[in-house]
């Protein structure tokens, strides 16, 4: 029979050791705080072309509805950064973690990894993984399991570890609230915004998308119109692309705190070689099946090979 506080501590071991770079823990309960900011946020047209982050407000809201008789979020955060050059492939820009195995299979296998062990060798439970998955408030619940902050870019900032991460979440109905207040391996609190007056991710945004608050404007932000957006690209942003053919991490990698980057230990999420060494050039010119074969299992998937197209071409307007 463990304590809470040995279980939680079990926990974060093995979440390490199956390659999560960090793991917390936080009390379920509705965040009824956030509906007034994220209804006004959608009543805007902010979420673009996103309809769905309007059509489950209310499961978003309360993870509760998730899973029966939640208690706890496990909150898993992993590492996709390994070191690649700036203009890849070629002379095209993709975001980094575009380059390797798309994230949500991966995690998810190591999410219920983690689920089964629990089960099997410290404490029966029930529970469900998510990751990027389902309508839940992923940055929310690692800022509320003492991860990380959420930074001006938006994105969680992990002290000493960086943004360079996926979220994952276990919600489970596992109780373990009576160690949350006080146990060094549980956060007992969300730590602060370290931001501070820093103003780098918003200065360099190409498209001027970071509103300043940790909020963006996807329909302003390259990496919704290259990704989620279909369409044309409005004229608008013609000039301010910098050769981004799929996402953009600029507001990530001008972060003081992405100085020194934790390292992925997930093989998987290394940039594939051929990726690599193939110049945006030959991608551009490539027929469907070829591209489906470079990329197959990618990130890169979800934007297509017309989408793809379609941003290429949108650069050679830009250089016209
Ligand atoms: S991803 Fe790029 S375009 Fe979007 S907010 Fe960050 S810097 Fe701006
Ligand atoms: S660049 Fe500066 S303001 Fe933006 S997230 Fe990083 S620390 Fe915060």
């Amino acid at each position: 029979m463990f304590s809470n506080n040995e279980i939680a501590g079990a926990i974060r071991r093995k979440a390490l050791e199956l390659g999560f770079s960090a793991c917390g823990f936080a009390s379920v309960e509705e965040l009824t705080e956030l509906r007034p900011g994220f209804q006004e946020w959608v009543d805007s047209g902010r979420a673009g072309e996103m309809g769905y982050l309007e059509r489950n407000m209310d499961l978003r809201l309360d993870p509760g509805k998730l899973v029966d008789g939640a208690k706890t979020v496990i909150s898993l955060a992993a590492s996709y950064y390994y070191p690649i050059p700036q203009h890849i492939p070629g002379n095209s820009r993709f975001s980094r973690y575009a380059l390797s195995e798309d994230y949500h299979k991966v995690l998810k296998a190591r999410g219920h990894e983690l689920l089964n062990w629990i089960k099997h060798e410290i404490v029966p439970l029930t529970g469900r993984v998510f990751t990027d998955s389902a309508p839940i408030f992923e940055r929310e619940w690692a800022r509320r399991a003492g991860l990380g902050w959420i930074g001006k870019n938006g994105c969680l900032i992990i002290p000493k570890q960086g943004s360079y991460f996926f979220l994952t979440e276990i919600i489970t109905d596992l109780d373990l609230s009576s160690c949350l207040p006080s146990s060094r391996l549980l956060s007992s609190s969300s730590l602060p915004s370290s931001c501070g007056t820093c103003t780098r991710c918003i200065d360099a945004c190409p498209t001027r998308a970071l509103a300043g608050d940790g909020s963006l404007d996807p329909c302003k932000c390259i990496s919704y119109l290259t990704i989620e957006h279909k369409g044309a690209i409005p004229d608008e942003f013609e000039g301010q692309w910098n050769d981004w053919v799929f996402g953009c991490d600029v507001c990530q990698d001008v972060c003081p705190y992405n100085r020194k980057p934790v390292q992925s230990t997930i093989t998987e999420f290394a940039p594939r070689e051929s990726i690599l060494d193939i110049s945006g050039d030959t991608i551009k010119n490539m027929d469907e099946a070829a591209f489906k074969q470079l990329f197959d299992g990618t990130p890169v998937e979800r934007a297509g090979w017309l989408g793809i197209l379609r941003n290429f071409a949108f650069l050679n307007r830009e250089a016209e």
